[in-house]
């Protein structure tokens, strides 16, 4: 049987030559010249000022929050379909989070939901580009400049994306990325906080690296941990951030390999492909299987398993997560679009170095399931 993985990384540029480079230098914690390096290239090719390499993408959040002094009283508007790390994010600041639903086609934060939810605790927006598609960043920002929020820009799927020309993660106040191994600039395990505010910059620097006081090292005056990202990491992401052009290319030939091959069946939604001012990258490319109960969603999701075919279920709504219905942090409320697509979206290996014959296969077999129901 051919075992297709959801995530293939692509990794055939300079990466083991950079860091062998580290290897042989000596280089291999934090202190390393690759990693100044790595957050001025990536900082640059976004569009931004300041870059802080730090060892994940959640952590991003987690700096990113904190170094907005958000914290208890504090309410933050997100969507409902992201990853945990959002919420967690903000939650471990003391803030809150409160939740949109998304649109049912671009699967984004639904921006006309948002001026509603606002209140005198309202202090940020953080909006997160779901799975290679611009948030309506146009909106987002007259809203937050009406009422003076925040943005935290979580960017941890686009990057290299572009809305109406400017790059995500250029967008926010303070913007997070992640370079774990399905991200389109990896490092393994890794992320980045971009912002153009030296002095928010330089909060996140002491953030990232236990608050040693400047002056005297071992006095601190605040507590932190320690989040940072190492010089073996960087000199990956080097070699990556190289590529991310030609990653852009493969991955919008991928979308269109799959939609060439999905489009004409009746029960697949396939994601949006662009709109004015912008195209869909496709970090992953998901699906929305319509017309089928959850026994059959099951089946389905059971057969392409055992057929071999990588797939993840979509992102489980934030706003109906036992571990924060646990903490008391949800007023309840019901956003159904994103709750259908929990249950009835899947993405499709979709890796940088998913082949073409993968991508066909994984289709075929796809088309072949559904045609039993
Ligand atoms: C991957 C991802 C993260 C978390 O990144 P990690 O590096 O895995 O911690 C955060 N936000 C979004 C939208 C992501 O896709």
């Amino acid at each position: 049987m051919i075992e297709i993985p959801v995530n293939r990384p692509f990794l055939n540029g300079n990466e083991s030559r950079y860091v062998n480079e580290a290897i042989n230098s000596g280089w291999i914690s934090s202190d390393g010249p690759f990693v100044s390096e790595f957050e001025n290239k990536f900082a640059s090719k976004m569009g931004r000022k300041f870059g802080v390499a730090v060892s994940n993408g959640t952590v991003a959040l987690e700096l990113a929050v904190r170094a907005m002094n958000l914290g208890p009283g504090d309410e933050v508007i997100m969507p409902s379909f992201t990853i945990i790390s959002c919420a967690s994010s903000v939650i471990l600041s003391g803030a809150k989070p409160i939740f949109v639903d998304c649109t049912s086609d671009t699967w984004n934060m639904d921006v006309e939901k948002i001026e509603s939810l606002i209140n005198q605790r309202t202090k940020a927006i953080m909006v997160v580009h779901i799975y290679g598609l611009p948030t309506e960043m146009g909106k987002v920002i007259a809203i937050a400049k009406k009422y003076n929020l925040m943005i935290i820009e979580d960017a941890a799927e686009a990057h290299g994306q572009e809305y109406f020309g400017k790059p995500c993660g250029s967008f926010g106040n303070i913007s997070t990325f992640s370079f774990y191994a399905n991200k389109h600039v990896t490092t393994g395990e890794g992320g980045m906080v971009l912002t153009d505010d030296l002095e928010v910059a330089q909060r996140l620097r002491s953030l990232r690296n236990l608050c040693f006081d400047e002056k005297q090292r071992f006095l601190h005056k605040n507590l932190s941990s320690n989040y940072r990202m190492t010089n073996l990491q960087a000199a990956l992401g080097i070699a990556q951030l190289e590529n991310l052009d030609d990653t852009i290319v493969r991955k919008r030939k991928l979308g269109q390999t799959y939609r060439d091959l999905l489009n004409f069946n009746q029960r697949i939604q396939l994601p949006v492909d662009c709109r004015e001012g912008y195209l869909n990258h496709y970090w992953v490319f998901g699906i929305v299987i319509k017309n089928l109960n959850f026994y059959e969603m099951e089946s389905l999701k059971n057969q392409l398993a055992q057929k071999g075919v990588g797939f993840r279920p979509f992102f489980w709504p934030l706003h109906i997560q036992p571990a924060l219905e646990n903490l008391g942090l949800i007023s309840i409320q019901n956003l159904p679009n994103c709750e259908y697509i929990s249950n009835f979206g899947i993405y499709l290996p979709s890796g940088v170095g998913t082949t073409e014959s993968e991508i066909k296969h994984s289709s075929t077999t796809l088309l072949e399931i559904l045609n039993e129901f």
